[in-house]
């Protein structure tokens, strides 16, 4: 009854104007009825994500984003490919959008940095770590320590300024010896073929500064890093490539690097390898056991390459795995 009369309401007001504004030129109309909305924003939420690890705090931090050509993925047909990648309603036009994640993780005693993405090396689209820092509302002079997973530009030019400067002044930077011996040898990188070299260059490039400074600080394997933090060796995609397991109280959270590239293939084929893998057999396995340690042990996992913030969990599902993405909240501290 109320709706009816609303509506005849309306049509009562709506069509003298109707009617008006048929009668009066286009030109002597000068304000619609309702004032129009302000211009669209087109600007994202700022890219970090926080969450309590125990008595820890853990910021997943945003560098942006690449488009992978699906044809780096090895080991499957084209077609097992795009029918995976489709059933994620995912589109390989220019490429598929994956994530460059890092992590920030203040432990009470250090404030930790794993990876520290791109820098401005790959365009518009990256480089947003500092930013992030910043928007979390921390300063990247504050970082003590920055672990790599490995020597890859995506993970490593970041620790430079665009303009070459050191990014994080008062930072120790480690990572595997295993990574350093490999991507920092100009021995290796003659020998390495030429479409390679750019990764030997900018590896060097990335950590130049530090080693002149003396704050390059490879570690030996079993070496204990930091309180609450546990190296976990996961060769493969490069001899040294590493994951980092923070842990306080009862929780932990594996911040595993490049384990995965793409979470709508690999989840559910591990034996799928990406074309950057140095050893992809290597890779491959070390994949599989990852993923079963993950899933056994209900861990907490974070991905360099995982849909933003690349926070989750791993379980199994029929012959392979799946990927269950953290929700979106407060910080809780309440369990
Ligand atoms: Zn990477």
């Amino acid at each position: 009854m109320r709706q009816s009369t609303a509506a005849a309401l309306r049509g009562a007001l709506v069509a003298p104007l109707v009617a008006l504004a048929l009668a009066v030129p286009a030109a002597l109309v000068t304000a619609p009825a309702e004032a129009a909305p302000p211009a669209q924003m087109k600007t994202q939420a700022p890219g970090f994500y926080r969450m309590a690890l125990g008595d820890f705090e853990v910021t997943a931090l945003y560098d942006g984003f690449v488009d992978l050509d699906r044809k780096l993925l090895k080991g499957a047909s084209a077609e097992d490919v795009q029918s995976l990648l489709a059933r994620m309603f995912l589109d390989n036009t220019p490429g598929v959008q994956t994530a460059v994640n890092a992590y920030l993780v203040h432990t009470g005693q250090n404030l930790v940095l794993v990876d520290a993405g791109t820098a401005k090396a790959f365009g518009p689209n990256l480089g947003f770590i500092v930013d992030n820092i910043r928007a979390a509302g921390y300063d990247p002079a504050q970082v003590d320590a920055v672990l790599l997973t490995h020597l890859h530009p995506d993970h490593a030019n970041g620790l430079l300024t665009p303009d070459g400067k050191i990014a994080f002044p008062n930072a120790e930077v480690r990572v595997a010896k295993a990574d350093a011996d490999f991507w920092l040898s100009e021995e290796i990188a003659a020998k390495a073929p030429a479409d390679a070299q750019a990764f030997f260059k900018m590896a060097r490039n990335a950590v130049a500064p530090y080693v002149a400074t003396g704050k390059l600080k490879p570690y030996a394997e079993g070496e204990t890093l930091l309180p609450g933090v546990t190296v976990v060796a996961e060769p493969g995609h490069t001899p040294g490539h590493s994951g980092y397991l923070f842990t306080s109280k009862d929780q932990s959270i594996l911040v595993w690097g490049d384990l995965v590239h793409s979470h709508s293939v690999q989840f559910a084929r591990p034996e799928i390898a990406m074309e950057f893998d140095v050893d992809q057999t290597q890779a491959i396995a070390t994949r599989k056991k990852v993923f079963a340690d993950a899933a056994a042990q209900k861990l907490w996992v974070a991905g360099a390459h995982l849909p933003f913030p690349g926070i989750g969990h791993v379980r199994t599902e029929g012959n392979g795995y799946a990927w269950v993405p953290v929700e979106y909240g407060p910080i809780r501290t309440d369990r």
